[in-house]
């Protein structure tokens, strides 16, 4: 067993990831309600405070169906893949309600767009990009990100989307010729980078971490991004 993990387990067992609390209870990371049956094993797990845990649920599943019905470009059960969001919608007329609020229908091509700029959805993507943070490096970042963005892969250029894929070299000690310096460049030629992307379930769910500053990316579904920065 790799003995960092163990050590960084300790860590975030020992506060709530997202407000530094008392943990007094375990939570996956992402939640389930962003992955399908069956679902892998091996979870991230990091300790959170009941009032986080419990706080966050109602928005996550908002999330869930809104980047479902984006994907989809539909907000018609029926015409969605995931079927856990499916019976979600049919299940609730006040989930349905909301998601109809935060969609309009463009001008072109009536292709659905569901708001992706706004407070739940950004909520949800900082949480989970907490999560992360905490379950790779055993930190917590409570403070607001320096720097944000949210969006569709669709959207990106050709330029951008190759950046985004690529995983970041964490700034560690850039003197040219120093040991941290070639090291950076190991990381790079490796296919094994503990910095790559880390894809919890194809299709569905993505995510990369990197130190130094903390950059988190997230993939929804292939079809939200997300990257989050710590300076
Ligand atoms: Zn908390």
């Amino acid at each position: 067993m790799d003995p960092r993990k163990l050590y960084i387990d300790q860590r975030h067992a020992a506060f709530c990831v997202y407000c530094g609390g008392h943990p007094s209870t375990r939570e996956h990371v992402p939640s389930k309600v962003l992955l399908d049956e069956p679902f892998p094993p091996n979870l991230p797990v990091v300790g959170s405070c009941k009032s986080c845990n419990n706080g966050y649920s109602k928005d996550e599943e908002y999330f869930a169906v809104a980047v479902e019905c984006a994907a989809c470009n539909s907000v018609d059960p029926n015409a969605l893949q995931r079927a856990s969001v499916a019976r979600k919608l049919r299940e609730s007329p006040s989930l349905a309600t909301r998601i109809s609020y935060a969609v309009k229908q463009s001008d072109l091509g009536g292709a659905i767009l569901v708001k992706l700029e706004n407070d739940r959805v950004v909520r949800v993507l900082m949480k989970l990009a907490r999560g992360h943070v905490a379950y790779e490096f055993g930190e917590s970042v409570l403070d607001d990100p320096s720097e944000r963005w949210v969006g569709t892969l669709a959207e990106m250029s050709i330029g951008s989307r190759e950046k985004f894929e690529s995983p970041p070299l964490p700034i560690l000690f850039p003197e040219i010729g120093s040991r941290a310096f070639s090291r950076m460049f190991a990381l790079k030629e490796s296919k094994s980078s503990p910095h790559d992307w880390q894809v919890l379930q194809e299709g569905r769910y993505r995510y990369l971490v990197s130190p130094s500053p903390f950059i988190v990316r997230l993939v929804v579904s292939e079809y939200l991004a997300a990257e989050f920065r710590w300076d």
